[in-house]
């Protein structure tokens, strides 16, 4: 009979630890296991060279590390890479390397596929297959600190959680896989280099507040006018902008922090003054920033970016508002990496 083994990496530092006092051996070789997985990134026992041979066959016979396999990597002409990663079932999510002069993004996934159903959206298109676990959303940002290195001799300066699926759909993962990437006895990166983007999930931004992270926040808002929102979003019928606004309010009367929105400007969608008002309206409460992101189409779908003019309508509007605006153009359009593209198509 096939003895199915655990995976290693479902275990914290007391429990490695209390398994090798169990196996007669010392505590501090707990420490070792955890500081090549976390620290590492170690894939294989047999990378664990400051461990004995015997150890290491022994950790072999008890467990299985299951990694993340990047089966495909794609390299856009503006320098921008998207991996296609294979999970130990097989399935397959996206990540994508983001660079600019002076730093590298990596995009992550937080689930196969995506439960909402934002109709610009190439992945809403993909069935929710399931939850990624801690060690595989860890995994995708190992991968590209390593390219990042390998391409750009620099490492990963910043993470979003951006690509397929709601990260906040599956908030405890998301939150375990931050832990081992912040710590210093993980990746040790500054919680204030990784945004969580959420289309916007009441309860659990304010369950994030509660919690006090550290690590920034985005919503992706994209109309401040309920009856549009809910057209291109259509989960805003249960959670309408009333319930968002509130709960963001409680978010930054918690964390100070300002409030980052992602927004695209479609022909015929939102791209009348009347949309910019009630974006305006909508920002007030607290500091905002406004990110105006470039569309990219996906095959037939009917949006298509809005005219320069409805852009830059949008820009100076909220300038002159104070609200904090950038106009992102996207990238990786040609490998189907740009924003709202993954859709583990080959
Ligand atoms: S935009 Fe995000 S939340 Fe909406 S369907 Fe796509 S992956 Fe899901």
């Amino acid at each position: 009979m096939e003895i199915i083994k655990k995976d290693i990496r479902a275990l914290n530092k007391e429990e490695l630890r209390d398994f090798f006092v169990k196996e007669g051996d010392k505590a501090f070789r707990g420490n070792q296991v955890y500081e090549w997985l976390w620290n590492k990134g170690a894939h294989s026992f047999e990378d664990m060279t400051n461990i004995s041979k015997d150890t290491r066959l022994m950790l072999e016979s008890n467990f299985v590390i299951n990694h993340i396999q990047v089966d495909q990597m794609q390299k856009s002409s503006d320098g921008t890479i998207k991996n296609a990663v294979r999970l130990h079932d097989g399935l397959i999510v996206e990540s994508v390397l983001i660079p600019t002069p002076t730093r590298t993004t990596a995009c992550v996934s937080s689930q196969v596929g995506c439960s909402l159903d934002c109709k610009f959206c190439a992945t809403a298109r993909l069935k929710k297959m399931r939850n990624l676990n801690p060690d595989e959303i860890f995994d995708q940002v190992v991968a590209i600190d390593r390219e990042s290195k390998l391409y750009f001799n620099r490492p990963l300066s910043n993470i979003v959680f951006m690509g397929m699926g709601e990260p906040l759909m599956n908030y405890n993962n998301v939150l375990k896989a931050i832990d081992k990437i912040t710590s210093s006895e993980g990746l040790g990166m500054s919680p204030k280099r990784i945004t969580v983007s959420t289309s916007g999930v009441p309860k659990m931004i304010k369950k994030m507040a509660d919690d006090e992270v550290k690590f920034q926040l985005a919503v992706s808002l994209h109309s401040a006018i309920d009856e549009i929102r809910t057209s291109i979003m259509p989960f805003n019928e249960t959670f309408p902008l009333k319930d968002l606004r509130e709960a963001l309010q409680y978010w930054y009367a918690k964390t100070k922090n300002t409030i980052t929105y992602e927004y695209v400007v479609w022909e015929g969608i939102n791209d009348t003054k009347k949309d910019v008002e009630a974006l305006i309206q909508f920002c007030k409460f607290a500091p905002s920033k406004v990110n105006l992101i470039e569309y990219n189409p996906i095959d037939d779908g009917d949006f298509k970016q809005a005219s320069a003019q409805a852009v830059e309508m949008y820009r100076s509007m909220l300038e002159r508002n104070h609200i904090t605006v950038t106009v992102r153009r996207s990238r990786g359009k040609d490998i189907d990496a740009a924003c709202g593209q993954l859709a583990n198509k080959r």
